[in-house]
């Protein structure tokens, strides 16, 4: 198989775009479509100052290491979440990354902050795993960016996470979730930092193949507690009809960018004006809530009574 572009070696094939491309024109490739995000959603410029969150896997050091090639301003933030030896291989591989880069990285420690590891917060106020983490992970990462001073907060979610997710909301037609999906979400008001997806023009296979190609170390085994997740398995139903229909799940989810104008709409509003005007600092951490406190911190006070009781 030969490189498309300079009849070299190719290392990958995309079928989706009926292309082959060897490491350089591979590593090319996904920087154009990088900036092609950016560029086309607006979602930062070289001015601004980036926070990139890294959980040790590749699509986030992907991200990482294609914004620093391209020359932004760009800082890493990772949070220990406490999962076993899970955690303390993918903090290794995010540190490694850093210091081979000279490049500056932020950890925050939520095992330690919250006194206990995720798992056992999560049993303690007994709620998913991964929600109480989506909650932890969504409070550092807007606290850090906004107490840092960062411009932009930018995560690593690809074509696939956003195909798979689209998937979830049209199945059970989450009108709420549909309104707000989009690779941009805006600032809306302060505290709040605006949330990038520069990664969404890039599948997990052309990820995988510019970390390898571009000597990218990153830890390779899922979070264990992804077992059973309902997005697995709509990823695996979108590889079926990706294998079959080259091309598939790049339309599923641009289209719905496109049809749904949501482009449009995430540019002016991500949330409602009347979600804006009811928002009011947390009486805890004040960051930005609807209710008295934000959902961190009843997780936190969750947590605490139950601990109390134990
Ligand atoms: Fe957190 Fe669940 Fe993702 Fe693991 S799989 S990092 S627990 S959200
Ligand atoms: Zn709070």
């Amino acid at each position: 198989m030969k490189c498309r572009k300079c009849l070299d070696k190719a290392v990958l094939s995309i079928p989706r775009h009926n292309t082959a491309l060897c490491g350089p024109c591979l590593t090319e490739y996904a920087q154009i479509q990088v900036e092609r995000a950016i560029g086309r959603e607006k979602m930062c410029t070289k001015e601004n100052k980036i926070l990139v969150a890294v959980s040790g896997g590749k699509d986030s050091l992907a991200l990482w290491d294609i914004l620093l090639k391209l020359g932004y301003y760009v800082d890493g933030l990772y949070v220990n979440l406490g999962i076993g030896q899970y955690s303390v291989r993918s903090r290794q591989k995010v540190e490694a990354f850093a210091e081979l880069r000279n490049a500056m990285l932020f950890t925050k420690d939520a095992a330690n902050d919250e006194g206990i590891g995720i798992r056992e917060l999560a049993d303690l106020v007994r709620r998913p795993t991964c929600a109480a983490c989506g909650c932890i992970k969504r409070y550092q990462f807007n606290r850090v960016a906004v107490d840092q001073n960062y411009d932009v907060l930018a995560t690593g979610h690809n074509l696939d996470d956003e195909a798979a997710r689209l998937m979830g909301n049209v199945l059970r037609w989450n009108q709420e979730f549909l309104e707000k999906q989009g690779p941009v979400l805006p600032a809306s008001m302060e505290g709040f930092a605006k949330k990038i997806k520069p990664l969404y023009r890039l599948t997990e296979r052309e990820i995988a193949a510019y970390c390898v190609v571009n000597g990218i170390d990153y830890i390779v085994e899922d979070c264990p507690m992804a077992t059973g997740s309902r997005l697995l398995v709509y990823k695996e139903a979108l590889d079926v009809i990706e294998q079959a229909s080259p091309g598939s799940k790049q339309s599923f989810y641009w289209g719905f960018l496109v049809q749904q104008g949501a482009k449009a709409q995430l540019d002016h509003q991500s949330m409602s004006d009347r979600d804006i005007a009811i928002l009011h600092p947390c009486e805890e951490c004040g960051q930005p809530t609807s209710a008295a406190m934000c959902s961190y911190c009843k997780l936190m006070a969750k947590a605490q009574i139950h601990q109390k009781v134990s």
